[in-house]
């Protein structure tokens, strides 16, 4: 029995909440942002246009500009784009408005736990397929999974989190194909490596691409995600969207991060160098099993037990994320800094070595 005054929904009594642990650690490698602060000019910028921001007003409740400059990068009308305050908000519109009690989503998994976590907070039913290592999803199985109970809404993440793999456009293709229900691809990590499936839009009028701005943009702290659909999607979802929801300072943020984007960006090209030079430095390690990543971050497996490696990291300082509950002995470290991999495969000899 819980010792609340008050109940929550029954429904919701036995989902855990979201708790990545933001520990303290020297080097932060858990979360799959970007090791480094956005440019200089981007931040004087931004402190430039928040100063004549009247905060006093309400926001543009279309955020109009950001969505034309997202859209004007996409070569997409801005109203077939939807921005909101990171692409799990996205996700959460999404399940609101076409999700919900009698209705279902097809997830393939492992896959990043939120599309769950948000999709039962919705009410929504959650059917998980399971996909095989090394988690490559084929066309049949998208397709006996959508059209076997056709879903309200299909997920597909590619790059996949946690498993870094990118999934091929024809397996996204197979899903709109096998059902009359939406197909969102979770494109978070979409900068990093994989084919978008922004070309499918042009055919598709149930398709949905999300992006985010919290890894390859540096902006996890701003909290900006978007979407791009086509506009009836974009017209329907606004029954759910609070007003207002995207504050002054966040659509500002993303609009300076626009007209800043080849230097905001020019982190991306180094951290996928980065994260093959860390994936072949991470497989010299004796006993470690690296899986290819599409990208910021890297899954990999070692013959010992995944928490206790996760606590013997943390203890010297490096903070990854264990995933040893969904692949055994499974942890994901992101792609940091040079000097930030070289100490994180340092201290992984190290440990390993200690257990004997
Ligand atoms: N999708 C995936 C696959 C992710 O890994 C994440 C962040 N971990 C998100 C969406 C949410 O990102 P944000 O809300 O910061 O845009």
């Amino acid at each position: 029995m819980s010792d609340r005054p008050f109940e929550i929904r029954e429904d919701l009594r036995a989902i855990p909440p979201y708790r990545a642990p933001q520990a303290d650690a020297t080097i932060r490698l858990n979360t799959n942002e970007s090791p480094w602060p956005p440019p200089k000019e981007f931040v004087a910028d931004l402190i430039d246009r928040i100063r004549k921001t009247d905060l006093n007003r309400y926001p543009d409740r279309e955020a109009r500009a950001l969505r034309q400059g997202l859209g004007a990068r996409h070569g997409w009308p801005l109203e077939g784009v939807w921005a909101a305050n990171g692409s799990n908000e996205i996700i959460q519109t999404l399940l609101l408005t076409f999700g919900g009690p009698g209705r279902s989503v097809l997830l393939f998994e492992p896959t990043y736990g939120m599309h769950s976590h948000i999709a039962r907070v919705t009410g929504t039913a959650v059917v998980r397929k399971e996909v095989p290592e090394p988690w490559v999803l084929d066309l049949e199985t998208v397709t006996w999974g959508v059209s076997f109970d056709p879903p309200a809404l299909t997920f597909i993440c590619s790059p996949n989190n946690p498993t870094g793999n990118a999934h091929a456009l024809s397996v996204v293709q197979a899903a709109l194909d096998a059902g009359p229900g939406l197909v969102v691809v979770d494109e978070a990590y979409g900068e990093f490596g994989g084919e978008t499936s922004r070309a499918l839009l042009d055919k598709y009028d149930r398709l949905v691409v999300i992006r985010s701005f919290s890894k390859s943009w540096r902006l996890a702290g701003a909290r900006i995600g978007y979407m791009l659909a086509h506009q009836w999607l974009i017209e329907a979802i606004q029954v759910a969207r609070l007003p207002y929801h995207l504050s002054a300072l966040t659509q500002t943020a993303g609009e300076v991060a626009l007209k800043h984007a080849t230097a905001v960006l020019s982190g991306v090209a180094e951290i996928v160098a980065e994260r093959d030079r860390l994936s072949k430095e991470l497989e010299r390690v004796p006993g470690v099993e690296v899986f290819h990543s599409d990208a910021n971050f890297i899954l990999f497996r070692t013959p010992r037990d995944g928490t206790s490696l996760w606590k013997g990291l943390a203890e010297a300082g490096v903070l990854v994320r264990d995933f040893s509950q969904v692949i055994p002995r499974a942890l994901r470290v992101t792609v940091g800094t040079g000097d930030q991999n070289a100490i994180f495969v340092e201290t992984m000899r190290s440990v390993l070595a200690d257990a004997g």
